[in-house]
C-alpha cells in the first residue's frame, strides 16, 4: 500500500493550502483577460479549462505570489494592534489568486504536461520556495502571530479558530521565527548545508544506481527471463553503448528480476551490485555525506530546541514523538519477523525438494517465494480482469460503497470544461440532496502524465470563503482500444477505491479555514482514509456489487474471490519486515543528538538492526542507509514510519467497522461527522481515539497482514 504519497505531497500544499485568499486587486501589470484574473464563474469555481491557454499559467502564479506577498505585508504593517481576525483571518484570506492558477497548474503540470508546462515548472519551482520563505521568515508578521498566540486564553476563541492559531504559530517556530537574529544566521547557514548535501547525495545515489546495472555479454546468464525482458535488457545496453545486456538497478534492495533469474550466481551478482551501489569508496560513495547530513540535522534541532531531528519533525505528527513510533514499530517486529522466518521454511523446503543444496539467501527469497505463490494462490489477470470493468467499477463499487456508507450519489455533468478529452467530471450530491461538491477523474495512462496515482483539489472547501470542493483523481489505468471495454486488474481497483478514499476526505470537508480544510492534515495521517477505503473493495455487499462479467453480467466464481482474498497475506511477513527494518534505520538515525560523534554508516547500521531485533541474513530492509533516498533526498526523514503507521490506523478504523455492523449509513454518517469532514480542525490523536473510543492497535494490522497468528 504504499503509494504516491509523495504526489499528494508534492503539491508544495504548504504555501497553498495554508495561507489563502482575498480580494486586493491584482498587480497592475497582470492582464485582465487571462482566465485566472477573476474567480471563475463555472458551478463550484470550477476551472475554466476551455479558456486556459500554455502561456496563462506562468503570468497567473507571478502575479498571485506578488499579490499573496503585498496581502501579507499589509498584514504585517497594519498599524492597529493584531487581532485574530485582522491578522489570522486576513491570512486565511490572501492569495487566492496564487490558489487558483496553481491548482490549475498542478494538475496540468503533473497529469496532461508538455514542454511549455515544463518550462514553467522548472523556472517556477526557486521562486515557490523563496514565496514561502517570504512569508514564514517576516518578522513583523511572526510578531503578531505570536501576540496572538500569547494571548490565546484571553481571546474567547472557538475550538476550531484556536487550532489555526496553534498550528499556525507552531509553523513559524518550526521554522525558526522565535530565534534570535544570530541563530537565524546559524539556521540559514545549517539549512544551506542540509540542502547542499541532500543534493550530493541525490546526484551520487542516481549515478551509483545508473553505475551500477549488472551487466553480462553471456546470454544464458539470463536464464528465466523472457524474451521481451532479455529484448529490454539488449536495448538497455545499447543505449548506453556496451556490448551485451544491462539489468538496471531500481531503487529498492531487492531487484524485480531476481523473482525470474534461474541463475543462482546471476541473481547474487544483480543483488550484490544493487546492496553495494553507493558503498564502492568511489566517487558515489554516500556514507561519508549521510553521516555528516545525521550530524547536520542534530544541530540543526538543538538549535530549534528539540533534543533530535525526529522529535522536530514529529512534533507536528499525529504520532508526536519518536518514542511513540518505535514503540509502534517494536510492536510489530515479533509478528513480522515470525512470519517471515515461517515464509523462509516454505522457500528453503523448495530449495531442498530441488535438490539445491545451499540456504536461502536475499538474493533467492524472491525466485523461490514465486515459485510458492503460484502453487499456492496464483492469480491470472486474463481470468480476473473481465469481471473488472472500470465504469461498473467506478459506479457500482467506489461510488456504491460512498452511497451505502454516506448517503452521497453521482451525476456525470458533461458541461464542465476538462483539461483532456479522458477526464469526466460528476456532481456529487448529499443525501439531502444537496450539491457537496465536484470530482473529477483521470484515469487512463497517457505519455506526458507522471507515474503513480494521486489526489488532489482545484478548490478546497471553506466556509470563509463561501466554498464547495472541486477534488480529482488521477490514475494510470491501462487505456482500451477505441470501443474495447477497459477491463482492469484488482491492483487497479484498489488503486480506485485508494484514491476516491483521499477524494472523500475532500468533499466531506466541513471547516471554516481553509487552510485547516480537507485532505491535507499531516504524514502520518493523509494515507489513513485512503487506505481505509481500500477495505471496501472487498466487502462482500460491494464487491459482489461490481465484480460482474462485463459481457454475461455473471457474478465472479466463488473460487477466484478466495483466490483474490487468500492473495492479499502472501509473503506479507517478509513485505513487513523489509519495511519495519528501513523505518527504524530512519528513526535511528534521526534520533542522534547533536553531541554524537560522527557515525560509521555499516556499523551504525548493523546495530540499530541488531537492537531491534532486525538483522536477518534472509530478510535485508527495504533500503539500506546509504541509498535510503527518501530520508537523505526526500521529505520523509523521520517520516518512513508514517506509511505503516496510516496501516494501523485504517486497518484499526476497518475493525470498528467490522464490530459495529460494517457498510452501515449510521456507521459511515459518524465517521463522517467526527474524522473525515474535519481536516485538521483538532488534535489528530483526539479526534481518532473519540471516533474510535480508544486509541489505534496495531492487532488489526496484524490480522489483516495475516500475521496474527505469530504473536507479538
Ligand atoms: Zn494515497
Amino acid at each position: 500500500m504504499l503509494k504516491h504519497i509523495t504526489a499528494f505531497i508534492t503539491c508544495s500544499a504548504i504555501v497553498l493550502g495554508t495561507i489563502h485568499a482575498p480580494a486586493v486587486a491584482a498587480d497592475a501589470k497582470f492582464d485582465p483577460s487571462n482566465p485566472f484574473y477573476a474567480p471563475s464563474t463555472l458551478p463550484f469555481h470550477a476551472p475554466p479549462f476551455d479558456k486556459i491557454k500554455d502561456e496563462d499559467y506562468q503570468p497567473a502564479i507571478e502575479a498571485g505570489m506578488a499579490e499573496q506577498l503585498s496581502e501579507i505585508q499589509a498584514i504585517a504593517d497594519n498599524p492597529a494592534a493584531a487581532t485574530f481576525d485582522n491578522t489570522m483571518v486576513a491570512m486565511e484570506k490572501a492569495g487566492q489568486l496564487f490558489q487558483r492558477a496553481m491548482a490549475a497548474f498542478r494538475v496540468v503540470a503533473g497529469a496532461n504536461t508538455n514542454p511549455v508546462l515544463q518550462k514553467v515548472r522548472t523556472e517556477e519551482a526557486p521562486k515557490l520556495a523563496a514565496h514561502r520563505d517570504a512569508i514564514y521568515l517576516n518578522a513583523k508578521l511572526f510578531a503578531r502571530v505570536a501576540s496572538l498566540y500569547q494571548q490565546r486564553a484571553t481571546l474567547k476563541l472557538d475550538p476550531e479558530s484556536l487550532r489555526l492559531l496553534g498550528v499556525t504559530y507552531d509553523m513559524f517556530v518550526r521554522s525558526g521565527a522565535n530565534l534570535s537574529e544570530a541563530d537565524k544566521t546559524k539556521l540559514k547557514k545549517l539549512n544551506e548545508e542540509i540542502s547542499t548535501l541532500s543534493n550530493a547525495f541525490s546526484t551520487k545515489l542516481l549515478a551509483a544506481t545508473k553505475d551500477g546495472a549488472y551487466l553480462t555479454t553471456d546470454k544464458s546468464a539470463l536464464a528465466g527471463l523472457s524474451d521481451a525482458q532479455i529484448a529490454a535488457a539488449a536495448q538497455a545496453a545499447q543505449s548506453r553503448k556496451q556490448e551485451g545486456y544491462v539489468l538496471p538497478l531500481q531503487n529498492t534492495t531487492q531487484q524485480p528480476d531476481l523473482a525470474s533469474l534461474s541463475v543462482r550466481a546471476t541473481r547474487e551478482a544483480l543483488f550484490e551490485k544493487s546492496w553495494d551501489r553507493t558503498e564502492r569508496s568511489d566517487a558515489n560513495d554516500t556514507r561519508d555525506d549521510i553521516a555528516h547530513l545525521a550530524q547536520l540535522r542534530a544541530r540543526r534541532a538543538q538549535l530549534l530546541g528539540y533534543p533530535n531531528h525526529a522529535a522536530w519533525k514529529l512534533g507536528d505528527q499525529m504520532a508526536k514523538t519518536p518514542e511513540a513510533a518505535l514503540k509502534f514499530m517494536d510492536a510489530l517486529v515479533p509478528g513480522a519477523t515470525a512470519k517471515a522466518a515461517s515464509e523462509g521454511k516454505d522457500i528453503q523446503d523448495v530449495i531442498d525438494a530441488q535438490k539445491g543444496g545451499f540456504t536461502l539467501q536475499p538474493w533467492d527469497w524472491n525466485f523461490y517465494s514465486e515459485q510458492v505463490r503460484k502453487a499456492k494462490y496464483d492469480l491470472n489477470d486474463a481470468e480476473v480482469k473481465p469481471y473488472f470493468e472500470l465504469n461498473n467499477v467506478l459506479e457500482n463499487g467506489v461510488f456504491y460503497a460512498a452511497n451505502q456508507l454516506y448517503g452521497i450519489s453521482f451525476k456525470e455533468r458533461r458541461d464542465i470544461p476538462v483539461y483532456h478529452p479522458d477526464v469526466r467530471v460528476f456532481e456529487v450530491s448529499d443525501a439531502d440532496g444537496k450539491p457537496l461538491a465536484l470530482f473529477y477523474c483521470d484515469y487512463f495512462k497517457r505519455d506526458n502524465k507522471n507515474g503513480g496515482a494521486w489526489m488532489d483539489v482545484f478548490v478546497n472547501q471553506s466556509k470563509l470563503l463561501g466554498t464547495k470542493p472541486v477534488v480529482y483523481n488521477v490514475a494510470n489505468l491501462p487505456k482500451p482500444a477505441p470501443g474495447d471495454p477497459a477491463l482492469i486488474s484488482f491492483s487497479d481497483v484498489t488503486t480506485m477505491f485508494h484514491e476516491f478514499g483521499h477524494a472523500l476526505h475532500g468533499m466531506f470537508a466541513n471547516t471554516e479555514y481553509p487552510s485547516l480544510s480537507g485532505a491535507w492534515t499531516v504524514q502520518d495521517f493523509i494515507e489513513f482514509p485512503s487506505q481505509f477505503n481500500e477495505h471496501w473493495a472487498l466487502y462482500p455487499a460491494v464487491f459482489n456489487h461490481y465484480a460482474k462479467h462485463y459481457k454475461t453480467n455473471a457474478p465472479m466464481p466463488a473460487e477466484l474471490v478466495a483466490k483474490i482474498r487468500k492473495a492479499a497475506t502472501f509473503n506479507q511477513g517478509y513485505k513487513l519486515t523489509e519495511l519495519v527494518a528501513a523505518a527504524e534505520l530512519d528513526m535511528q538515525w534521526h534520533t542522534l543528538p547533536a553531541s554524537a560523534p560522527l557515525q560509521q554508516p555499516d556499523a551504525f547500521e548493523k546495530q540499530a538492526l541488531e537492537k531491534m531485533h532486525l538483522l536477518l541474513s534472509a530478510v535485508p530492509p527495504r533500503y539500506r542507509s546509504s541509498y535510503f533516498s527518501h530520508i537523505w533526498g526526500g521529505d520523509y526523514s523521520a517520516g518512513y514510519y508514517a506509511y505503516l503507521w496510516a496501516e494501523m490506523l485504517d486497518d484499526d478504523a476497518y475493525q470498528w467497522f467490522e464490530d459495529h455492523g460494517g457498510l452501515t449509513r449510521a456507521n459511515g454518517d459518524r465517521f463522517r461527522q467526527m474524522v473525515l469532514s474535519r481536516g485538521n480542525t483538532g488534535d489528530l490523536a483526539k479526534m481518532y481515539a473519540a471516533w474510535r473510543g480508544k486509541d489505534p492497535s496495531v492487532e488489526p494490522m496484524l490480522k489483516y497482514r495475516g500475521l496474527q497468528e505469530f504473536g507479538h
